[in-house]
């Protein structure tokens, strides 16, 4: 599962200066994986389209039930989270 917080175009374009060297624009992807690393992958026009769409934002959210602060990835901050506390 990845959690999609950004979605960029960025050159890839690294100084190697050669003849025919063309600078060229690729799409990335900026996610937290499973276990909370931020990451960055390169991605086709067509999965950042895809991963624009799964856009979340990371949030800060604070149960009211147990006390327990988490951090929820969401796509709006009106959305309803389960606290992964309260689960157990
Ligand atoms: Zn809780």
């Amino acid at each position: 599962m990845k959690y999609v917080v950004s979605v960029s175009k960025t050159y890839t374009h690294r100084g190697n200066h050669r003849h025919k060297s063309t600078t060229k624009k690729r799409w990335h992807i900026y996610y937290y994986d499973e276990d909370g690393n931020f990451r960055t992958q390169r991605v086709s026009w067509l999965q950042a389209l895809y991963y624009k769409a799964q856009k979340r934002k990371r949030l800060k959210y604070f149960c009211t039930d147990c006390g327990n602060a988490f951090l929820g990835f969401v796509k709006s901050s009106k959305e309803e989270l389960e606290c992964p506390y309260c689960e157990f």
